[in-house]
């Protein structure tokens, strides 16, 4: 499965226009090669020039930077997981340990750089509207107060005053977190590359030859190279890794038009804040700075990579519902951009960090919540990859495994049913 995202993302058609792509013709050599310009293959190419200065550095994509996941999520960068189950507090503090250094080191790379993407450190809002999520608020509370991280709770009254609905029963607040426009983000950050680094886009790879010198082929041309990071997430399977370590699902988000003045004054609370749902494909809503409504939930497991435009539109009604369910006065409002997204999931909601062949190493799979995790692991691989030593690489590397997958037919017989039976639990929270 080669990537071929739709091309409706509202974050990437707020963007200006690109200048061209550089493509891979001919015949490349380098150094190192990264393959993918998603956050965690940025994040790798930028650490691993940090380091070798003088090496040449190719950062490989299949799109345009910012088409993919990185550019299409919801935007929150998030230091505290609360969807995994079975993760003691030990490991829990080792990803907020890892996590946290991503979203310190994006905040420093978006300062240094100027980058324009809307950062913003209001906190994030949790909600829940029904008892499956107000049990799972409780859970999530509790697990705060045993790793002594810090939160507001929140009752409906004080959620509405900032949300402007009153469709949640119970909330909280964490400082930390961060909100960016995503494509803004990666598209920033792939104009600030140090000048070892040499950016191709629209230039898939196809396959890779292993070997002393690694070979990558693409449609036009091949790359050759003796060190290769692999930052390809949900895609890695396709290259012939981690085959049966990770499986893509798609997640669907929308913006709606840019309210009104009157619709501003309707809604009332804060210009700009972000709320996550306690269960899984529940509903994430942002009221972004330029004063839209973001909708995202729903995931659908579609193991080809193509999904068909009805399922984009019948994820489209979906938001439309949501958006009426918590903000009737808007419901006049149209959703102007509706698209899909591709995640990587593993069985034990871990990620993938460490060596894949001799002179390949990976860093994937984050379970739908990979944008801090992934910038800390793009840097963390190059530091990896070049032999350094940290108390964060400990930790990254003592984090377990992605745990086996049965083989694909029985896989799909165990992934939709769990899925319908989600989003049965979540239904009062989409
Ligand atoms: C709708 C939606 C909402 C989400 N919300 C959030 C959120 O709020 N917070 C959060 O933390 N996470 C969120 N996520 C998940 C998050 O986007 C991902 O976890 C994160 O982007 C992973 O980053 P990555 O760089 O590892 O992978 P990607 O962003 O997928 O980057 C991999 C890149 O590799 C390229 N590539 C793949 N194969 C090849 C190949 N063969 N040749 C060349 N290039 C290749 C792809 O085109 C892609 O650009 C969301 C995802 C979606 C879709």
């Amino acid at each position: 499965m080669l990537p071929a995202d739709d091309p409706h993302c509202g974050w990437y058609a707020g963007l200006p226009e690109p200048p061209p792509a550089r493509r891979i013709r001919g015949r490349e050599r380098a150094d190192w090669a990264v393959l993918g310009a998603g956050i965690t293959g940025l994040a790798a190419a930028r650490r691993l020039a940090e380091h070798l200065p003088d090496a040449r550095i190719l950062l490989v994509e299949a799109q345009r930077v910012g088409f993919g996941a990185s550019g299409r999520n919801s935007g929150f960068l998030t230091e505290i997981g609360h969807y995994e189950k079975g993760v003691g507090p030990d490991e829990r503090r080792r990803r907020v340990h890892v996590a946290r250094a991503g979203i310190g080191a994006l905040r420093e790379w978006v300062r240094t750089h100027d980058i324009a993407c809307a950062w913003s450190e209001e906190g994030r809002l949790h909600g829940a509207a029904g008892d499956a999520g107000l049990r799972a608020l409780e859970r999530f509370l509790r697990q705060l107060d045993d790793l002594g991280e810090p939160y507001e709770e929140l009752d409906a009254g004080k959620l509405e005053a900032i949300t402007g609905t009153s469709h949640y029963r119970a909330g909280a607040r964490l400082p930390g977190s961060a909100l960016v426009q995503p494509a803004a983000l990666v598209r920033g950050l792939a104009g600030a590359l140090p000048p070892n680094v040499v950016l191709f886009e629209q230039s898939p790879v196809h396959a890779i030859r292993p070997g002393g010198t690694l070979r990558l082929e693409c449609e036009e041309g091949s790359i050759e190279a003796p060190h290769l990071l692999l930052a390809t997430n949900a895609f890695t399977p396709a290259l012939g890794f981690l085959r049966r370590r990770m499986f893509p699902l798609f997640v669907f988000a929308s913006l709606t038009r840019v309210l009104t003045g009157p619709e501003q004054s309707a809604l009332g609370g804060d210009r700009e804040w972000g709320l996550v749902p306690e269960v899984r494909v529940g509903t994430t809503v942002r009221r972004t700075p330029d004063q839209r409504i973001l909708i995202r939930n729903g995931a659908c497991y579609a193991p080809g990579g193509r999904l068909p435009r009805r399922r984009i539109e019948k994820a489209r009604a979906a938001h439309r519902r949501s958006l009426r369910i918590r903000f009737p006065d808007l419901a006049h409002v149209d959703l102007e951009y509706t698209w899909a997204g591709v995640v990587a999931i593993s069985l034990n909601d871990t990620s993938f960090f460490g060596r894949l062949a001799p002179n390949v190493f990976g860093a994937a799979v984050y379970n739908g919540v990979g944008m801090a995790m992934g910038a800390a692991s793009g840097m963390l691989l190059a530091d990896e990859a070049i032999g350094a030593e940290s108390d964060l690489l400990r930790d990254v590397r003592s984090l377990p495994r992605p745990a086996w997958l049965p083989p694909p037919p029985l896989l799909a017989l165990g992934v939709r049913p769990a899925l319908a039976w989600m989003h049965r639990r979540a239904r009062a929270e989409l």
